[in-house]
């Protein structure tokens, strides 16, 4: 990387952002130039924004962009598909066309200094930076909070993410073409890239109020996004059902000898008691533990379906 300035693509998914997006684009040009004069990246360096399927003139406002800068370029999607796939749709254009490409979003709550010291650490070879929120005290105590307990759920869900981290990265041009491929169309891009496995790094920012603009992530999209990611990448809720089946059996035994002993030993038993108590539980148990092995299989087929890379060649040595 010594010999050549890399060049670098910031990527930006855009759902209704016209109001946003001139400040957004003015703010990362200077950047870019700043970049370029203190020779950190190469001068044809660019923008890529992703529409996403807008309804206002997000697509207009780009194009007007790119007129009066061609370094802010622009694909549109041809309806909404959400996030994720802008930004991917965004990043696999880009793949051919940099050195590495840096995923942000339009409204700049992610501090777009970051970037400097991004690409610092990937000229010093790490394929893969994440931006770390260092605070969020500029989101409601509302949206903190949903998002702490969802991280936390993610975790005990088996699912490896970077804590506060959303989707503003640094990927190389190698950890792109990882990315690629991940056929899968669930797409959940924080529980993928830390499976790409190469060297990662982190870097901190403060997190700001959107430019303009409000937020396109109601509680009910993050709702569906979690679960989205949960069930993506884990078949543990299934292997719970089976444990709950199992515990169940063991209890099941309890209550089995108390009923039974009420039965021999007691005086006001009313009749049929002891059977249905019995044969409740039981059957409870028991049906419990067959939708969870059914359950388990289902998880294998869910795991083979997505046809995931199942390794990551990061270096060859083989001439
Ligand atoms: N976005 C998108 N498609 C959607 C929803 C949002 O491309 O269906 C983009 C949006 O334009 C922004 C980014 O995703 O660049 C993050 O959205 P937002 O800032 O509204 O989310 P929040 O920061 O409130 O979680
Ligand atoms: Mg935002």
């Amino acid at each position: 990387m010594a010999d050549r300035l890399s060049k670098i693509a910031v990527v930006i998914p855009c759902y209704n952002e016209e109001e946003a997006l001139p400040v957004t684009a003015e703010h990362l040009l200077a950047l870019l130039d700043k970049m370029t004069e203190q020779q950190l990246i190469a001068p044809d360096s660019y923008i890529l924004c992703a529409n996403d399927g807008s309804r206002d003139d997000t697509w207009g406002t780009i194009v007007r962009l790119h007129d009066r800068d061609n370094r802010v370029k622009g694909i549109s999607l041809a309806h909404n598909r959400g996030h994720q796939n802008a930004l991917l749709a965004g990043l696999m254009s880009a793949m051919d066309n940099c050195d590495a490409a840096i995923s942000i979003d339009a409204d700049l709550q992610d501090d777009p200094e970051a970037i400097v010291e991004m690409v610092k650490l990937f000229n010093r070879g790490t394929d893969i930076v994440y931006g770390v929120r260092s605070s969020r005290h500029t989101d409601t105590w509302f949206k903190r909070t949903t998002a702490h307990a969802f991280y936390k759920f993610q975790q005990l869900m088996g699912l490896e993410t970077v804590y506060d981290h959303a989707d503003y990265r640094l990927m190389s041009n190698r950890a792109l073409h990882m990315l690629s491929q991940y056929g899968e169309s669930n797409l959940f891009l924080r529980g993928i890239i830390p499976q790409i496995g190469l060297p990662t790094a982190i870097v901190t920012y403060a997190r700001n109020h959107r430019v303009a603009g409000e937020s396109k992530y109601p509680l009910s999209k993050m709702l569906s996004f979690s679960i989205d990611g949960i069930t993506s990448f884990s078949a543990r809720p299934m292997r719970w059902i089976f444990m709950t089946g199992l515990i169940l059996l063991f209890v099941d035994i309890a209550v089995a000898l108390y009923v039974l002993g009420s039965y021999f030993f007691e005086q006001h038993i009313s009749p049929g008691w002891t059977s249905i108590m019995l044969s409740v539980w039981f059957l409870g148990s028991l049906i419990l533990m067959s939708i969870g092995i059914v359950g388990e299989y289902i998880g294998k087929i869910f795991i083979e379906v997505k046809k995931r890379p199942r390794y990551a060649i990061a270096e060859t040595l083989l001439d």
